[in-house]
């Protein structure tokens, strides 16, 4: 009898619990951190990924990643002197740029070459972009954050935008310029956007280890940086107010929102 009894009390302690659990949500848990494998920024002009991701980049390459940068115009107004040729200050840029990823350690520098200052969120730059997220199938792609206010340069306002619309839905959905699936190039989904240049970032990559890389591969810029002299200074000390930001025990940080994508 008493075993009996102990059951249907076990029984009854079950269905309290259960029916004490039903209306209960469950709680959202945080997202699960994506695997990376490759990373890809892309960024209006040589120089743009350096000075806002460029610690991010070097420590994912260090880890072994793939790193690409993607840069969509060839720069080629990017001077003061009214004397010099659009075309060899282009060429000069991608130089600096090549040097300047090479002490990233990135796998692949892509120039898309449009005109410095004319870029716009048309289908055509879009389908640009498309094809080199298609091609090199990057888990996290960096670019310029399209939606902060005051975003003063067009052509940063236009790759970041383009970039957004190019990673979704346009790159998942082989609907999109199907001519890239006629030449091999499969749909691709990216796992997450990560904006530089936000508002209000929640997203901190600690760049301690990879500063030193950073300023090396800054330097390279010399048509833009000149000699430098300020530059690694300036650099740490906004690397490390991005740091205290982040609220993290952090010396030295990049900061980014992310956008996660469903994969
Ligand atoms: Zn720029």
């Amino acid at each position: 009898m008493s075993a009996n009894t102990g059951e249907q009390q076990d029984e009854m302690t079950q269905d309290t619990e259960q029916n004490a659990q039903e209306p209960q949500r469950e709680e959202p848990k945080p997202p699960e951190p994506i695997q990376i494998d490759a990373v890809m920024a892309v960024v209006a002009h040589p120089d743009d990924a350096e000075f806002s991701c460029a610690g991010t980049l070097a420590k994912y390459a260090r880890e072994g990643k793939r790193v690409y940068i993607v840069i969509c115009t060839a720069g080629n107004k990017g001077t003061p002197d009214p004397q010099m040729k659009g075309e060899d200050l282009a060429a000069m840029r991608e130089r600096e740029q090549r040097a300047a990823s090479a002490e990233l350690g990135v796998t692949e520098t892509i120039f898309l070459g449009n005109p410095d200052g004319e870029l716009f969120p048309t289908l055509e730059f879009r389908e640009q972009i498309v094809r080199q997220l298609r091609q090199f199938r990057p888990d996290v792609v960096i670019t310029h954050d399209p939606f902060r206010p005051y975003s003063l340069h067009p052509d940063h306002r236009a790759v970041g935008i383009t970039t957004t619309d190019a990673v979704y839905p346009s790159a998942r959905d082989a609907i999109y310029f199907p001519d890239h699936y006629r030449e091999g190039l499969e749909p691709w989904k990216v796992g997450e956007i990560w904006y530089y240049g936000a508002e209000q970032p929640d997203h901190f990559v600690d760049i301690g280890e990879t500063f030193e890389r950073k300023i090396a591969a800054l330097v390279k810029h010399e048509s833009q940086v000149g000699k430098a002299t300020e530059l690694e200074k300036r650099m740490r000390e906004r690397a490390a107010e991005v740091a205290k930001e982040s609220g993290q025990d952090l010396e030295l940080a990049e900061a980014f929102k992310v956008v996660k994508l469903r994969r």
